[in-house]
């Protein structure tokens, strides 16, 4: 079966970024019957918080990107000092001392000498006596001595991947104060959890290679690996410092549709269109993770309101109908204001304005040459409640006493009864409005 998971680090809100994440792993599992896991990578007790794990599972919801299970890294570290102590038997995990300023001046060292900054692995070549003087000064730390040959996988998205690990420093897994890192609990749990597949981003490559070996060191097996591109800014600049203002919770406060945001990270960067899909069966339907390029993927908020807009106008009337009560509109008509309103509309929030508009009349428009022709129409006008015909009688009868037709009519009257040069069928709309302020 197979078996995905989502793997934030709760040390802040989701944002469109990992949403592109946990989508695919998502998709994935869901097309194929699968099980989709969220696991909180939370090793790092201080920088993860309550609120952020609270937060990012408010923010799935919402989206209905629902797991089959929950895992959470802080619950697991007895497994972790399992598998350390079996790595540490085979020698896979060695005990290293140096200080950051000592590594430091390794690595300004090699560099002056033109050679890549790979950590020397002086820590292999230390004595039992020579650990124990260090040890009286100061914790040591573990690292995992990588096998110095290249490490390959089919990547699901990049195509065949081979990494030189020669020129990567033995990554740090457990530090001096005994906090287990992300790159060896993720390992662990990925064998013990089953997991079949692994989409992320582009960012955790050379991570990868580390942690095949670090499975395989193990005597797991490695899932699938499959790494989706970046996102830009449009004009190609990183996104990461403006990844906060593109949080989940931010755009969905602005009124930013759940279905405009799905429906946009499942077909960004790949070579399928982006269309608006109403639901995530429709979106698991057409997902193909081949159709994805390693190519970095520029994305614009901007993009959101059209798809936003799309979605609103097709939602049926059953779906907001408590939204649109909520706002004060009669029983009897909400169905009628949400047909008008909504095909005027980007965010569910611009229908609060209509009603307005149709309760309290709108500030008038009114043209300077057009104001002799509006004071006769408005004479003409009957008082409020207007019926189904009154457009259609009310400018009969306004083009029979003045002669215009066509847009000279109807454009100067629109303005003065909504003060808007573009809105709902006035037909329509009549019957919703309570005033007319031009008329006062
Ligand atoms: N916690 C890691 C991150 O958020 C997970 C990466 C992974 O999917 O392994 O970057």
């Amino acid at each position: 079966m197979t078996v995905t998971r989502f793997a934030p680090s709760p040390t802040g809100y989701i944002h469109v970024g990992n949403l592109r994440t946990a989508l695919m792993n998502y998709l994935i599992a869901r097309k194929t019957g699968g099980s989709f896991i969220l696991r909180l990578d939370d090793t790092d007790r201080e920088r993860s918080k309550q609120e952020y794990i609270d937060g990012l599972k408010a923010d799935l919801e919402w989206l209905g990107l629902t797991w089959d299970r929950l895992e959470q890294q802080s619950l697991r570290l007895d497994r972790y000092a399992e598998v350390a102590d079996g790595l540490r038997e085979s020698g896979a995990l060695y005990e290293v001392f140096e200080t950051p300023t000592e590594l430091d001046l390794k690595r300004k060292k090699l560099l002056n000498m033109g050679r890549p900054p790979v950590y020397d692995r002086a820590g292999l070549a230390l004595s039992a006596a020579e650990k124990d003087r260090l040890r009286a000064e100061r914790d040591g730390y573990w690292r995992f001595r990588l096998d110095q040959d290249r490490t390959e996988w089919a990547d699901g998205i990049l195509g065949e991947v081979s990494i030189d690990t020669a020129s990567v420093s033995d990554p740090v897994l457990i530090r001096a104060d005994g906090q287990v890192l992300y790159t060896f609990a993720s390992s662990v749990d990925d064998v013990d959890m089953g997991i079949t597949h692994v989409v992320r981003g582009a960012d955790h490559v050379t991570n990868t290679a580390t942690q095949i070996q670090i499975m395989r060191a193990m005597g797991g097996t490695p899932p699938a690996f499959a790494h989706h591109s970046l996102l830009t800014g449009p004009q190609g600049e990183g996104l990461s410092k403006r990844l906060g203002t593109l949080s989940i919770r931010d755009l969905r406060a602005r009124g930013v549709a759940k279905e405009a945001l799905l429906s946009l990270m499942a077909r960004l960067g790949s070579s399928q269109p982006v269309e608006l899909m109403m639901s995530l069966d429709e979106i698991a339907e057409g997902f193909d993770l081949a159709q994805f390029g390693a190519a970095p993927t520029k994305f614009d908020a901007e993009d959101l309101w059209p798809l936003t807009r799309a979605r609103n106008h097709a939602l049926p009337f059953e779906t907001v109908r408590d939204r649109v009560l909520a706002l004060g509109v009669p029983a009897e008509t909400a169905e009628r204001f949400w047909r008008v309103a909504s095909q005027n509309i980007t965010t569910l929030d611009d229908l609060g304005p209509w009603w307005a508009l149709c309760r309290d009349g709108a500030e008038p428009v009114v043209a300077a040459e057009d104001a002799a022709f509006v004071a006769e129409a408005m004479a003409l006008l009957p008082a409020p409640p207007f019926g189904e015909t009154t457009w259609a009688d009310w400018t009969a009868a306004v083009k029979a006493a003045t002669g215009r037709k066509g847009k000279a009519l109807f454009m100067p009257l629109r303005l003065a009864v909504t003060g808007q040069a573009q809105g709902p069928d006035m037909a329509e709309l009549m019957p919703l409005l309570r005033r007319v302020r031009a008329k006062a």
